[in-house]
């Protein structure tokens, strides 16, 4: 049987394996912050109508531009933004690696500051652009001083700031946007497939856009929305980075369908986003409760919170406590989580990107075993490979409440 060894597959892609949380049938599934609540029955009707409007004229190749859709997105956004700012593709994933097309590729250079999104670097590798992983504090923060000393240090042709920040959770100071982007030589990409989920007060990126043609904001319909299935995501950024992006974009890229189905739910935005409050209202219960039991838990302007397992508190926890693993699916899909099985030095130091080389603290509880623990309870939650640290993403208060109560597990 060929194998996929056997093939003439570029040499940095050898040896490693799809990137993907597990997708496990379980009770409660915590671990991909997709949001909880389906789509309510109105706008489901609506997208069902939009959908079906499409259908005689599939034969024919939608609109290359997505025009009608980007004018909706720039009326969401506000900020005075308009379709020539707007560009849309099948997810902020696409966005990212078509920017990184455009902008990055062999020779030049992308920068982020980890732990952050996981897919950064994979989206770098995938296109060929050297991934530099710079670093946060030993509390995943980052303070203007040190981005900066960073982006000078390796003058990037790209640079990934992710705010709210995956996997912490924590919105950026808007004063390390405004010194990255003074410091940055090229492009600076605002990762804000969180930003609806933030708390008062935090500033998006989208404010600084006037005047600076290397920024770029990302954001998504997959999580405030609750629209991951539909694929799509989105930037906003001078009109010269659109007309860049669609340099490299594939012609007829963002289906009729995807097109038709996003400007129904653009059109139906307070019925979607109506969860919102809600699923905030449990992302602060989470990290309340996780403090009052004592665990370290980072500040969160997600819909996700990154706990310490172990905490101040004495856990008793063995390995005879855990669950068996569901082989296939693991064994499958770990890319970038700690639990990875060694891999040749120069693949596995591309694949820990995203991860933290912090060293566990002192009696810090190993996360995988945590994992393992709340899983035979029912919660799949996210381990991303911070030692003894573990992500939950914040649902419905039941799952908030099947959550909390396998945490009890661990004690
Ligand atoms: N950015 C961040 C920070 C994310 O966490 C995710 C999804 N996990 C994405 C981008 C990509 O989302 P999508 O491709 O669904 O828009």
């Amino acid at each position: 049987m060929t194998t996929l060894d056997d093939l003439p597959i570029r040499d940095d892609l050898r040896g490693l394996s799809p990137y993907g949380a597990p997708q496990l049938d379980v009770p409660v599934r915590l671990n991909t912050n997709e949001n909880s609540y389906p789509v309510p029955e109105p706008v489901v009707e609506a997208i069902g109508k939009a959908l079906a409007a499409e259908l005689r004229d599939l034969n024919r190749y939608p609109d290359r531009d997505a025009v009608a859709l980007r004018a909706d997105l720039a009326d969401y956004l506000g900020h005075g933004l308009t379709v020539d700012h707007v560009w849309a593709a099948n997810g902020s994933n696409e966005i990212q690696q078509q920017l990184l097309q455009a902008f990055g590729g062999p020779g030049r250079t992308a920068l982020g500051f980890t732990p952050a999104y996981s897919m950064h670097p994979l989206l770098a590798l995938g296109t060929g652009t050297a991934w530099i992983p710079a670093a946060r504090d030993a509390d995943f923060g980052l303070t203007v001083a040190d981005a900066v000393a960073q982006v000078r240090a390796h003058r990037p042709d790209v640079v990934f700031l992710c705010s709210p920040n995956n996997p912490t959770g924590t919105a950026l100071d808007p004063a390390v946007v405004a010194a990255v982007l003074a410091e940055a030589p090229g492009m600076v990409v605002v990762d804000e497939a969180y930003a609806e989920f933030a708390r008062p007060g935090t500033v998006s990126a989208l404010a600084v856009l006037p005047g600076h043609p290397r920024l770029v904001v990302t954001r998504t319909m997959s999580k405030a929305f609750g629209f991951a299935g539909g694929r799509l995501g989105y930037l906003a950024a001078d009109p010269a980075v659109v007309q860049a992006v669609q340099l490299v974009r594939l012609p007829y890229h963002l289906s009729a369908l995807t097109q038709a189905a996003a400007r129904a739910a653009l059109a139906h935005r307070d019925a979607l986003l109506g969860t919102v409050t809600a699923i905030m209202e449990q992302r602060d219960r989470i990290v309340a409760d996780l403090r009052a039991r004592g665990h370290r838990v980072a500040d969160s302007d997600a819909n996700f919170v990154l706990f310490e397992v172990g905490g101040d508190r004495q856990l008793r926890l063995g390995a005879s406590d855990a669950a068996p693993r569901p082989g296939a699916v693991d064994r499958q899909l770990r890319l970038g989580a700690s639990d990875a099985a060694p891999r040749p030095g120069a693949v596995d130091r591309q694949l820990r990107l995203g991860a933290s080389d912090a060293a566990p603290r002192p009696g810090a509880v190993d996360q995988a075993v945590a994992w393992r623990t709340l899983l035979a309870a029912g919660v799949l939650v996210r381990d991303v490979g911070l030692p003894g640290w573990l992500r939950v993403t914040a649902g419905t208060p039941a799952e908030t409440d099947a959550f909390l109560s396998a945490m009890e597990k661990l004690s």
